[in-house]
């Protein structure tokens, strides 16, 4: 089987019945870019840049952070995507160098957008490093976290002040940047078709999405029943998202847990999903499963699975389908 997966390894990634998807990794660090390469991964769907912040004693400096965005930028094969995430701190991710407000509900609380607005000089460092970075590849700038509009506006204008600064001192910055949001809060993913006008892109981060609809912490294992990303609620909205991108002409992916799980690609492929992100290692097995699936007959799959009531019959459905 491995030996099948290793000849799709420079191969793009097609259904039975010619539809095109991109499978790109999740990654944490610039050490994570040999397995992107050698798992055959299309470019980089997430890069949570937390990481860069976390385990150390201070702020990574605008430069180191240029390093690491340069380094992945470069990473990846010429042209290919590559989407950042800003900072995600908050709720259970902490730096021991910056104190957060102490909260009852710290994933309700001042968490990824949400911290970096109200700790700005540590954003706007993260966005100039970014700009800076960007003329090494095709950049692609994600916001978490996002609820509201106005959230997505007042993070695009910070980016612009930022760009514009930098051309105003001479540096260069690529024009071709695209600008989007996970969407991993209810409220976004509801409203999808008004946040599809004005974004370039939108990433479903089902982790927390799953968490915020059910209202269940994806972390507590006495209600991890209602963790479920086969309940036709959250299909429907994974559903609405899709449509709302394709409507505006826009993309939509996504880069939670759910995107790799070879059990929901194939009803994923049939809701229209155009970019699937995941751990490295599970890219060459997806390709492989996706070459065996007709898109069309999936659709019908999704069609069914969004009309059920409940998880069990979702998966029932699915069983039935994939026989
Ligand atoms: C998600 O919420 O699905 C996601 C990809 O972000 P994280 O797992 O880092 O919260
Ligand atoms: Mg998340």
């Amino acid at each position: 089987q491995q030996a099948e997966w290793e000849k799709l390894k420079n191969e793009k990634s097609v259904s039975k019945d010619g539809k095109e998807v991109l499978l790109v990794a999740n990654i944490g660090s610039p050490g994570d870019m040999e397995g992107v390469i050698s798992n055959g991964a299309e470019g980089v769907g997430l890069y949570r840049t937390e990481f860069l912040f976390m385990g150390r004693d201070n702020f990574p400096s605008e430069d180191e952070q240029f390093d690491a965005y340069k380094a992945v930028l470069e990473g990846v094969k010429e042209g290919a995507p590559v989407v950042v995430r800003t900072l995600d701190i908050g709720g259970d991710k902490n730096l021991s160098y910056l104190k957060l407000p102490e909260e009852m509900n710290p994933f309700l609380g001042v968490r990824a957008i949400r911290l970096c607005f109200k700790e700005q000089d540590m954003f706007r460092t993260q966005l100039r490093a970014l700009l800076r970075a960007s003329v090494y590849g095709h950049l692609q700038i994600m916001f978490p976290m996002i609820a509201t509009l106005g959230e997505f506006r007042k993070a695009k204008a910070m980016l612009e002040e930022e760009k514009a600064k930098l051309v105003s001192e001479g540096i260069k910055v690529s024009n071709d940047i695209e600008v989007g949001i996970m969407i991993e809060i209810p409220a976004a993913a509801i409203i999808a078709d008004q946040f599809a006008k004005e974004v370039d892109f939108m990433s479903i981060g089902t982790n927390d999405l799953i968490q915020y609809s059910m209202a269940a912490d994806r972390m507590n294992q006495d209600i991890s029943y209602l963790y479920q990303p086969y309940n036709p609620a959250i299909l429907r909205l994974v559903k609405n998202v899709i449509d709302a991108a394709h409507k505006e002409g826009k993309w939509a992916g996504m880069c939670g847990e759910m995107a790799g799980d070879q059990t929901a690609v194939p009803l994923l492929l049939g809701l229209g999903l155009d970019e699937f992100s995941m751990s490295a290692s599970s890219v060459l097995k997806t390709r492989s499963l996706i070459a065996k699936l007709s898109s069309t007959e999936m659709a019908e799959l999704a069609e069914k699975a969004i009309n059920c009531a409940t998880q069990e019959d979702v998966i029932a459905t699915m069983d039935e389908y994939l026989k």
